[in-house]
């Protein structure tokens, strides 16, 4: 006999079977006490300005390819754990823009250090927004006119301003949330680091070579379970641009593109330890101008924040906490030979005067003060880890402390973040040489000679001390 149905129990349970899935799709998701609010300003300048990144430029920009922005997420958990993390369509962040965040930010909203992090996309065809260092010096004093000077002023000015407006916008924008981690990869990124037959290591593609291709996400979601806002990272210089036009390049891409993808939705990009990494291919190829690049390096950023979301985003409980302190990095001193190569006839009078005080002060015996590297650890519950590294962080620091620090949280290794000093390599880049060891750091004396090797080793020790302060 046929039985279309199976005897009662059966059927129950053929009942449950079919309607569980939706049942348990269409419960309300428990409340957090999480509190996000975003916020975003344009950084665009309203006209022609210098911009960084690259020694050969003879003239400020000629146009504008992509907006550049600084966007702003405050995280409260409920508790008295609370952070503001701020991205910037910048080259870099300097140690005046951190003090002055971090004043303000106590002043007007009680914020302390540890509760501020920056970090910069290190965008090459952003505006020169640092009066004393290296660009500046190298061309901009030379071939500046007084309307290019006063124009690069304002920026900075401007700059300040609206990074503490956004600390308050961002917090005034506070409303009941809750947060996931989800994570996927891009290949774009490739290390830069190539070493040559002949010995050293040139700057070309070097598809052998160590890059870390995760892109991490965090989602942020309405009480009405609505995407508000989404973080993301990638290890890569954003440079696949080099002419003069201004533009976030192609992390403002991928940004714009998951705006335009979620309304209403601000999206925030975190740059990883790239510091040896770059797009490639980049600067044009055949049939392709350096923008249709970016654009594309932007898309496939942005795909892969969409597929992270469509594998299995992990809810992401507190508390928040979070720490910083600085690493204390020695420096190896320069060879009094190479202090002398220092001349007028190649160096600006700057330069020259930085080596012969440093020659001076080997003569006597003196060492260079340590610099202090930030390091910034926040802890979300047992769910979430983020390391931010001040610096043009190498990839050897991520592919460390991800295996140095694996466990039940997922890990997150930011660079470029609360201050970019120059490049921060590690133990092996320092020993390979290059430019990333020593030619970027030392080109104009900004630093007094190449970091000592166990640098790597001093800025991972803080991390892991870091986090063990904040255990529960
Ligand atoms: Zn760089």
């Amino acid at each position: 006999m046929n039985r279309p149905f199976p005897p009662l129990p059966g059927r129950l349970l053929l009942l449950a079977c079919v309607l569980l899935p939706f049942a348990v799709h269409a419960a309300a998701p428990a409340p957090t006490p999480w509190r996000v609010g975003a916020a975003a300003r344009k950084l665009t300048p309203p006209g022609p300005v210098w911009l960084a990144g690259y020694a050969n430029r003879t003239a400020p920009s000629a146009g504008v390819d992509l907006d550049l922005h600084a966007k702003a997420l405050s995280l409260d958990d409920g508790a008295g754990g609370r952070l503001v993390l701020i991205t910037l369509d910048l080259i870099g962040i300097t140690a005046e823009l951190r003090a002055h965040v971090e004043r303000e930010g106590a002043t007007r909203f009680g914020l302390r250090p540890h509760e501020i992090l920056l970090n910069a996309s290190h965008t090459h065809s952003g505006p020169l927004a640092d009066p004393a260092r290296m660009m500046v010096e190298q061309i901009f004093r030379r071939s500046a006119r007084p309307e290019d000077v006063a124009a690069t002023e304002a920026f900075a000015a401007a700059l300040r301003t609206t990074v503490v407006e956004l600390l308050g916008a961002s917090l005034a924008a506070a409303a009941p949330a809750r947060l996931e981690f989800a994570q996927a990869r891009a290949g774009f990124a490739m290390n830069r680091r190539r070493p040559e037959p002949g010995g050293g290591i040139s700057n070309n593609p070097h598809p052998d070579g160590p890059v870390d291709h995760d892109v991490p996400v965090l989602r942020v979601a309405g009480a009405d379970g609505k995407t508000r806002a989404l973080v993301f990272g990638y290890a890569c210089h954003n440079t696949t641009l080099s002419g003069n036009l201004l533009s976030s390049d192609y992390a403002g891409h991928a940004q714009r593109d998951l705006e335009e993808a979620y309304p209403g939705v601000t999206a925030l990009f975190v740059t990883g330890a790239g510091g040896d990494q770059n797009p490639y291919p980049r600067r044009g190829v055949p049939g392709q101008t350096s923008e249709q690049l970016a654009r594309q390096h932007g898309r496939a950023l942005a795909n892969a924040v969409h597929t992270a979301l469509a594998a299995r985003p992990r809810p992401v409980a507190g508390p928040l906490r979070a720490a910083l302190a600085p690493a204390l990095l020695e420096y190896d001193p320069l060879p009094p030979a190479a202090l002398t190569a220092y001349g007028p006839a190649t160096h600006t009078p700057e330069v020259v005067a930085r080596a012969r005080a440093l020659a001076a002060a080997q003569t006597r015996g003196e060492r260079p003060a340590p610099l202090p590297c930030a390091v910034h650890v926040v802890r979300l519950g047992s769910d979430l880890t983020l390391v931010a590294i001040a610096g043009e962080v190498v990839v050897d620091y991520a592919l460390r402390l991800k295996r140095e620090l694996a466990g039940p949280a997922a890990i997150w290794i930011a660079g470029y973040s609360n201050e970019v000093f120059g490049y921060l390599p590690s133990r092996r880049v320092l020993a390979e040489g290059g430019y990333e060891a020593v030619g970027a750091n030392t080109r104009l004396l900004i630093h007094p000679g190449p970091f000592a090797p166990d640098a790597e080793d001093r800025v991972v020790a803080r991390a892991h001390a870091l986090l063990r302060s904040l255990q529960p």
